[in-house]
């Protein structure tokens, strides 16, 4: 008989806490459990992850009560998040509850509360069959089916070009799977979990789907959950936590656009859903698939170096070719027409000839709002938000200054607060000008705009995509919102304004950022019979990220950038950990910093460190933020080097310190 528990709370504390167990409770007492305990003057939910006989010190309060009937966590669960809190420093209660539905984390809703209906309603959808597979796609699926059948672990990364049918192998390899008896998750990137995705999958699996998004109610989400943990669903579709889905007998895990940015967590646990995804196959002895038009260099590398199994399609469905990629030199429009455009004649000539043909194009720009930045032509004063290093981006339909870091706004305004002068300009565009400009050039047509200002009303979303897709809107404009997924055979141009705005981020990733979302918008345009164009308008045309973009061509750009990756030991040569220490104090933050980059240097003198430097974004919300950069081939090691120095650090009560093991972002 145990005497006592040993219990994960949601604490930023690398430990486990001893509760006795009271007699009265033992039987309902399991290793997953959640409990309360009384933790300091407060109550609090704790999960039991142990059990021991001996108390480790004097003193050890009891467990106040048990909350569910069943434990909530599988000792697959515990595995898992144990696994996250070695990996991604936080602490085994962090990662339990981030692998938990919100609703249930405060301990509220007890697991037997009453099931209500899903949101998604079979009856809106008609059912579809299996495409016969071509030989790529066949090819594809019998490894992976393969792999099922002999219950081992196995990553294969699916390299496929846009519409060459890496969906479809999906289904397929899900479908396998559930005629053995398993199920699957299918993660899919936030933005991607379109009506149209969930529409395919729905089709042809019917109510054996749940889905789980972040624009999902609390209490719809836990519905989800629950139909999951009841076993009355067999496939979850979902974003970045769905790899938490409590399902039983896991025979697939997929992950695609396995290259996306969205898969990290910013916040604590700043996991990867890939590698969690990883990491439960492994505990599974099931196949990992990742799939993308566009690896990830990291995934790429692992696949030439043997660790992943690579299969590619390099074939489009129906042989429908690749768009042609036009680059238009900006530098020479400027040279030309003697002024600066936003709009080169190419593009504008190639969008009155798709309007005079009925047809569509899409119009990418990876900036919102009107302008991007407002200065005085006297005194050459920018404005920049009062709490953040960053500029203020003029929204013409709000007329007012937003800080896109904080949201924070001010009136534009009339006369420089710094000289008093009159000559207020406004450059730089965003979607909103880009849109407005349109209109003028083209005022007999509706056109459509999608970014994040126009998708904040519920179902907006849907609506926008309705009128392109209808027709109503001849021309879509947007941000990296109408990147992915979508699927408009009238589209038959694309025009992105400008390349340089994610070429430009002062950020080791943004060539591939760049090369990413290229290839992606490109890959909305020709998806019909009429083919297509793309116009990628830069300053950097020579640029090896655009250039393999406009020639397709995924190879000729990973070996440019492995080799620059190779000479600057950047990842995925090298693990990085990035520690931001950040405080309203710039000097007490920057002394901070500095203190604790020469911890770490005293502690291991062997680890590489860069900074502390200011971050490229230096004040964010008032709040100074110095990042001090380590980077190495052992994670472990450099975790545990910083577990070490962290716990000695007297860090002053003002100052805030986070890391974040394998940054997607600098
Ligand atoms: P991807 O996921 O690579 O972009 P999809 O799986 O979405 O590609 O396939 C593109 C289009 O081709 C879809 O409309 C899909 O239904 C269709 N398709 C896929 N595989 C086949 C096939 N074997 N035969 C006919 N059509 C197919
Ligand atoms: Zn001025
Ligand atoms: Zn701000």
């Amino acid at each position: 008989m145990p005497k006592y528990a040993d219990i994960a709370i949601a604490l930023p504390i690398d430990k486990l806490f001893q509760y006795q167990i009271p007699e009265e409770l033992l039987s309902r007492l399991a290793i997953g459990s959640r409990v309360f305990v009384s933790f300091g003057s407060k109550k609090v939910v704790g999960y039991v992850v142990g059990f021991s006989e001996t108390a480790g010190r004097e003193g050890i309060k009891p467990i106040e009560t048990v909350i569910d009937a069943e434990p909530i966590l599988s000792s697959e669960m515990l595995s898992l998040t144990k696994w996250i809190s070695d990996n991604y420093f936080c602490s085994w209660g962090e990662a339990i509850e981030a692998a938990i539905p919100g609703g249930i984390k405060k301990g509220k809703k007890s697991l037997g509360s009453r099931i209500k209906e899903s949101h998604i309603n079979v009856e809106d959808y008609s059912r579809t069959e299996p495409h016969v597979l071509m030989e790529e796609q066949a090819k594809a699926l019998r490894m992976i089916a393969d792999c099922i059948d002999k219950k081992e672990h196995r990553t294969f990364l699916l390299h496929g070009i846009t519409a060459s049918g890496k969906t479809e192998v999906y289904l397929q390899a899900i479908d396998y799977v559930l005629k053995k008896g398993g199920q699957a998750i299918m993660l899919v990137p936030e933005i991607a979990l379109t009506p149209q995705t969930i529409e395919r999958f729905v089709s042809r699996f019917g109510n054996r789907v749940a889905v789980i998004h972040s624009h999902l109610t609390p209490a719809k989400r836990f519905l989800e959950w629950k139909k999951i943990k009841d076993g009355r669903a067999d496939i979850v579709v979902g974003a970045r936590s769905a790899i938490f889905s409590p399902v039983k007998n896991l025979g697939l895990i997929i992950v695609d656009e396995e290259h996306e940015t969205t898969y990290k967590q910013e916040d604590v646990p700043r996991y990867h859903a890939r590698d969690v995804a990883e990491e439960r196959a492994r505990l599974n002895s099931c196949p990992l698939v990742l799939g993308s038009a566009t690896p990830s260099l990291e995934s790429y590398y692992k696949a030439k170096e043997g660790r992943y199994k690579l299969i590619k399609l390099t074939k489009r469905i129906e042989e429908r070719l690749l768009p042609k990629v036009k680059i238009v030199d900006m530098r020479m429009e400027l040279a030309t027409r003697k002024k600066i455009t936003i709009f080169s004649k190419v593009l504008l000539d190639a969008i009155d000839n798709a309007l005079k043909n009925k047809k569509q194009a899409i119009i990418f720009l990876n900036r919102r709002g009107f302008s991007t930045f407002v200065n005085c032509r006297k005194c050459g004063l920018v404005l920049k938000c009062k709490r953040c290093d960053a500029v203020m981006v003029y929204h013409f339909e709000e007329k007012k200054l937003i800080c896109h870091y904080c949201n924070s706004t001010q009136n534009p305004p009339d006369i420089c607060p710094k000289c008093r002068s009159g000559y207020i300009r406004y450059f730089g565009l965003g979607t909103e000008r880009v849109e407005s400009e349109l209109s003028h050039a083209f005022s007999h047509i509706h056109i459509a705009r999608m970014d994040s200002d126009t998708t904040v009303k519920k179902g907006s979303h849907d609506r926008i995509l309705g009128e392109f897709k209808s027709g109503d809107a001849s021309m879509l404009v947007g941000t990296q919102m109408i990147a992915k997924g979508l699927d408009f055979p009238e589209v038959t141009l694309v025009g992105v304004v400008s390349a340089d705005v994610t070429l430009n981020l002062p950020d080791f990733r943004a060539s591939e950022r760049t090369f990413n979302l290229l290839t992606q918008v490109a890959g909305r345009a020709g998806r019909g019979e009429d083919g297509g164009e793309v116009i990628v308008q830069t300053y950097a045309p020579h640029h090896y990220a655009i250039l393999a973009a406009a020639k397709h061509d995924y190879d000729r750009f990973y070996e440019e950038e492995i080799a620059s990756r190779k000479e600057l030991l950047l990842p995925p040569f090298v693990s990085l950990i990035k520690v931001v220490v950040r405080a309203r104090n710039e000097e007490f933050t920057q002394k901070t910093a500095a203190a604790l980059a020469n911890a770490i240097r005293a502690e291991d003198k062997d680890v590489m460190i860069g900074g502390p430097a200011a971050a490229p974004i230096s004040r964010v919300r008032g709040h100074y933020r110095y990042n001090i950069m380590l980077k190495g081939d052992d994670k472990k090691r450099m975790c545990d080097l910083l577990k070490r120095v962290l716990a000695k650090f007297h860090k002053p009560h003002s100052v805030f310190i986070a890391v974040d093991v394998d940054p997607i972002s600098m």
